[in-house]
Order: structure tokens, then sequence, then C-alpha cells
């Protein structure tokens, strides 16, 4: 990416609309047209953080950091330039092409065995909690034509990321989920079980639907909020990953007063419980309250429910005994 690639995307992403989108509020207007409010970089309890709209800059009276869009996408996602750059276009044009993949994605599901053999695997076998969390298959084949048939150069597919260099759907073989601006990618073959398209995995999953919950659930994978959901349990969110880069910190740590139930995998090396240990601390340090739900031994949710026999009123009892 060139600087003057770069200078044409400040150009085109008002910082304002950008900050918005990503859920800041200001809470105070100062002198010309300037906008105070929490600062979304670092957990604030007094607005900090001011945006001129006018000169699409930023800058935090509290951590001490500012920029324009760019810093500030590379700041509030924990991504380096390159990546904070594709987040940003993605944000500005590819919604819609993500759109059109998606739905692509989730008409291959019915017509492929191998896909829904592997949902029903997994415990998944509600078709409305498959279409509302927008479930989808990549085959490995097709996407390419059928978006150039809607008129999408392949110069465009490329840069995207959805088609690869050498012409290939980039994603095979992968039960699909729509992130925010992203996609998310299973394997169910041979490749690396995770892969997010184009970037990385940005905030928590449905953290809108979320967040207004008193408790909260937060799980690492998918397939454990997926089963959840279906569940009954409503206020579940994923981090997809036990690690929680700075945007999910961030959100979590919002000021709001809230439970959170960290039930993350009990694996037999013990490596979730490892960090839902250090992710429990991490938010008491915060002054957020935060409990660990333990699952009987080598499961996660998601087994618990599929293999382990357990149902909601068991899963609501591991809730009950979760412990800081
Ligand atoms: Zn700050």
């Amino acid at each position: 990416m060139t600087w003057p690639a770069a200078e044409a995307l400040k150009q085109q992403i008002p910082l304002l609309d950008y900050a918005e989108g990503q859920g800041w509020k200001p809470v105070r207007r100062i002198g010309r047209g300037r906008l105070m409010g929490l600062c979304p970089l670092h957990v604030d309890h007094k607005p900090s953080f001011l945006l001129d709209p006018n000169n699409n800059l930023f800058y935090c009276y509290g951590c001490g950091r500012g920029g324009d869009v760019i810093r500030f996408a590379e700041l509030y996602h924990g991504v380096r330039f390159r990546e904070a750059i594709a987040l940003l276009r993605c944000w500005h044009g590819v919604t819609s092409l993500l759109d059109d993949v998606s739905k692509f994605y989730q008409a291959q599901l019915h017509r492929h065995s191998e896909a829904a053999t592997y949902l029903y695997e997994r415990g998944l076998h509600e078709p409305e909690l498959i279409e509302d969390l927008g479930i989808g298959y990549a085959p490995g084949r097709c996407l390419r034509s059928w978006l150039m048939s809607l008129g999408y150069p392949l110069s465009y597919l490329h840069q995207a990321g959805v088609v690869t260099p050498e012409g290939f759907d980039t994603f095979a073989h992968r039960i699909v989920f729509p992130l925010e601006c992203n996609l998310y990618g299973r394997s169910i073959g041979q490749a690396a079980p995770h892969k997010f398209l184009p970037g990385g995995k940005g905030g928590l999953y449905g953290w809108e639907k979320v967040r207004n919950f008193a408790e909260i659930i937060l799980v690492e994978g998918l397939f454990d909020l997926a089963v959840l959901r279906q569940a009954g349990f409503a206020n579940v969110t994923c981090s997809i990953g036990s690690y929680l880069n700075g945007a999910q910190m961030q959100q979590l740590c919002d000021g709001a007063t809230r439970t959170v139930y960290v039930a993350f995998d009990s694996d037999r090396n013990g490596s979730g419980q490892r960090a839902a240990r250090q992710l429990a601390q991490r938010l008491w340090d915060h002054r957020v309250e935060a409990f660990r739900v333990e699952l009987p031994d080598g499961h996660d949710p998601n087994s618990f429910f599929v293999h382990g026999d357990g149902d909601a009123h068991q899963f609501q009892a591991l809730l009950e005994r979760a412990h800081s």
C-alpha cells in the first residue's frame, strides 16, 4: 500500500463516523466543533478523549495517544499499519462484498452433506439458529465466478482476499461465520483449523446484542456460543480464542456494571483454565466482576452439551458454582 493510497483512505473515512461505528459516543461538545467522550483506547472513567471532526484527528488526555483514523484503527484493534488499512478498507467498502460472500456460503451449506454432517456432529440442529448466526459453508470452488457474475472485478476480489493470487477461492472446506467486517472459517478438512478473512478477529462476537445484560457468559469458540444459544442462553459472547485483544478487553471494561462468567475449555493440558484465571484477574484489576466456570475435565461448552449429556439446567448449575 503506497502512501498516497493511505492518504486517500483518510480522506474517504471521517474519523467521527468510524469511531461511532465502533460504539464511541461523544458526551459533550467543546469549541470549534470538537467533541469529548470516554476514551475507547483505555479504561476511562471521565471523558478524556478529544475528537476533532474538522481535522479528522483525535487526542486522549488520559493515555496521551493521538493521531488520524489509521492510527485510531491501529490502537483500537491492536494491529499494525497494514492490518489497520485492511480493516478501514473493509469498513469503508468491503462490507457489501462480504455480505455477498456470506450469502453464497449460506446457500452452499445445504448443498454439501459434509457441512451438514459437521454441524450435526457439533450439536447444531436448529435451522433458525443456523440462519440467525448466518452460518455458511465454503466448498472451495465457484465463489469467484459467482462474484464476478455479480460484477465484482477480479482485481478487487484479490485485494479483498476472498480469492487467492492464483485465482482460487481462499476459503475451502470451511464452516463460515460472518463477523463484523470479517469472516471466520473453521476448517473441516486438513487445513489449519481457524482462519479469518480479511483481517484479525476484531471485537467480541455480537457485542451489541449482549452488552446490556447484567451477566455475560464468555466462551472461546463460536461452536460453544452456538450450543449455548441453542440451549436458551441469550447472553453469550465469544472471544474466538482464549486471549482477548485490546478491543475485546475494552468492550468488557467499558464502565458498565456487569458480571462476566468465563467459560473457557477445560482441556487436559490446562491451557484454557490458565487463560481463564489470567483473564478473570485482568478483569478484576479493571473492577469488573469475573467468575470462572469449571466444566468437567476434558470438556468445552460445546462438548459438554454434545458429548457430555449436559443440558441447560446442568450448565446453569455450573454458572452458579462459578468462582473467582
Ligand atoms: Zn485514552
